[in-house]
């Protein structure tokens, strides 16, 4: 068996405290099996030998061995699965801190879905690593007691019974490999059979095209009986394994009986101790099969927590600071970038090609460019959510790698294309950034952003509940939200993504009033999709495949007839 991460052994190991209770009581109910055997024995003796009084006495030890047991059977359950528990508790709050603290890189390139796939399938699957630390220590230790109970007892009878044993093992092995190869076998049958589906259904204009439909029937039947026979083949040696099981132990116990039977009646052995041999040899039996499950076990623990390190924990938080870093002081909001060229860990091509350009603070600036051209990698490399490869950017002069990320990042206001509202009220949501904010700056922000208006409207104000239980708000009014959250810490840096999705036209109108009014107090720098913004940009960068390519005022841009007169005569509609 291939072994488990190392570094999940030590969530393990945490545990040692409820494990060693829960194995100290696993070996307390061994014992009392061990002795309701011995119990048993002693009360067909007593009826042998028609003693009543000790008929009464192992009754009541039999009761007060069983109100025993009760505490070791609950101590058992209850201490392993609080081990189980607490385990993965932990597990779970390392993951979570963990992706706190990744790049958003990691984000983008993993489906969320995956993600969240590790945390609930992967972990509740480790709580069964305890099961494992169980099984290998319980099962083992009741076989091992019990044998050498039963080898006490009658030591030529013990080993008649096992005369089998390794002829069930053997079975087993050999039909537990059959059974996983035709599985093995059905599925790729089955993939195939999907496969064809799909190709059959995208395909369907081209098949009935040149009518080919009896044709794809005919293969698709093939395939398909073909998977109904592995499948058979499977269930049949499925079917075969219990009963052969059955059989050879039947044959075993036959044997017991009938050489312990013997035994008894040449009083080499009382009755009571051939029960009480064959009640440990059912025991051994069932703690046997629980060691089949050992395997199974083992390797659904191995994959999950294999799943948990290398897709979740291994990845290398984000970069935080260099170890001379400062605090960026409160800035004006002069943007430089010196010769920028960036590229993703993943590409080879450069998103962005040796930019440089200047914003002024105060200044309105668009960014604009087809799909793809660099916008928002410009943005996210101010925000420091990557690094470019050469070149640098200076905010107030101060070049941004050298700076406290947190330093950096609290000054600037981010307004996401796609905003998110989270579940509590409106004045929580523009706080987010902030909890501490006074009323009265989350008022300002909203009156800033043309929010208070329609929030005052709201049923409870500032303190309706919005998000996913809450009241809706439309797509004009949650950027606006979202334009006060940016603004609660009074930025002096504010980015605006721009929504593609129009938003209804007296928002809109709204929002570029907000981004007029904030001309002159901060540095605004919108990510523009309307032409309608554009327009009202004291400067516009233009940026084509990476490049910066041109700059200046919309009616400077349009007079140049270069790329941004094209890209705006030929794009007629209002949306870039
Ligand atoms: P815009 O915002 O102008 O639409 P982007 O900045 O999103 O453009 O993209 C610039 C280039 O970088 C594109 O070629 C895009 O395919 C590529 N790109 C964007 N994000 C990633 C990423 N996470 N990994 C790899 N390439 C990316």
């Amino acid at each position: 068996m291939d072994s488990i991460d190392r570094r999940f052994w030590r969530y393990v190991r945490a545990q040692w405290k409820p494990l060693c209770v829960a194995l100290l009581c696993s070996v307390g109910v061994t014992a009392i099996t061990g002795l309701t055997a011995y119990l048993l024995e002693q009360v067909i003796r007593s009826m042998d030998m028609r003693d009543s009084a000790l008929l009464n006495r192992v009754s009541l030890t039999v009761i007060a061995v069983f109100g025993v047991k009760w505490f070791f059977s609950y101590g058992q359950v209850y201490y392993l699965a609080l081990a189980g528990q607490r385990l993965t508790a932990r597990l779970r709050e390392d993951i979570f801190a963990h992706l706190q603290r990744l790049p958003l890189s990691f984000f983008q390139s993993r489906q969320v879905g995956s993600i969240q796939s590790v945390l609930t399938n992967d972990v509740p699957l480790l709580q069964s690593a305890v099961f494992l630390v169980r099984d290998v220590w319980d099962a083992p230790l009741r076989i091992v007691a019990f044998m050498v109970y039963i080898f006490y007892l009658n030591w030529q009878l013990a080993l008649l019974a096992f005369l089998f044993l390794p002829m069930i093992a053997a079975l087993i092995r050999r039909l537990g490999r059959q059974i996983h190869r035709i599985t093995h076998q059905t599925q790729g049958a089955l993939a195939e059979i999907s496969a064809m589906v799909q190709e059959a259904l995208s395909g369907m204009r081209v098949i009935k095209t040149f009518a080919m439909e009896d044709r794809q029937i005919g293969r698709f039947v093939r395939q398909n009986r073909q998977v109904l026979n592995h499948s058979l083949r499977g269930e049949r040696r499925r079917a075969r394994l219990r009963p052969t099981v059955e059989f050879i132990g039947a044959i075993s116990i036959a044997l017991v009986l009938w050489f312990g039977g013997q035994q008894v009646a040449s009083g080499r052995m009382t009755t009571g101790q051939l029960l009480s041999f064959l009640f440990l040899l059912h025991q051994i039996a069932q703690s046997a099969s629980g060691v089949g499950a050992i395997q199974f076990t083992w390797k659904q623990v191995r994959a999950a927590a294999e799943r948990i390190f290398r897709e979740v924990l291994d990845m290398p938080p984000e970069v935080y600071d260099p170890p001379n870093a400062i605090d960026l002081p409160a800035v004006q909001g002069a943007i430089r970038y010196e010769n920028v060229w960036f590229r993703y860990p993943a590409s080879v091509q450069y998103a962005l090609k040796g930019v440089s350009f200047e914003i002024q603070p105060g200044e309105v600036v668009a960014l604009v460019g087809h799909s793809g051209a660099g916008k928002s990698t410009l943005v996210d490399l101010l925000l420091r959510f990557y690094s470019p490869q050469e070149g640098r950017i200076l905010l107030d002069g101060y070049d941004i790698q050298q700076v406290r990320l947190a330093s950096l990042r609290t000054q600037i206001g981010l307004v996401p294309q796609q905003t998110v509202l989270f579940v509590g009220t409106v004045a929580e949501n523009i706080a987010y950034s902030q909890p501490d904010s006074t009323m009265d700056a989350v008022e300002r922000a909203a009156r800033q952003a043309h929010a208070h208006e329609f929030i005052d409207q709201l049923p409870n104000g500032y303190h309706t509940l919005i998000g996913d239980r809450g009241v809706r708000l439309s797509g004009g009014e949650s950027q606006r939200v979202a334009i006060a959250r940016a603004l609660v810490r009074n930025p002096k840096i504010l980015i605006l993504d721009e929504a593609t999705s129009a938003l209804d036209p007296p928002s809109e109108q709204m929002i570029r009033q907000v981004i007029e009014e904030g001309r002159g107090q901060r540095t605004t720098l919108i990510i523009a999709h309307r032409w309608s913004t554009v327009q009202i940009a004291d400067r516009i960068l233009v940026l084509h495949q990476g490049r910066l390519v041109e700059q200046g005022t919309h009616a400077e841009l349009l007079q140049k007839k270069g790329y941004y007169a094209q890209l705006y005569q030929a794009t007629q509609l209002e949306v870039i």
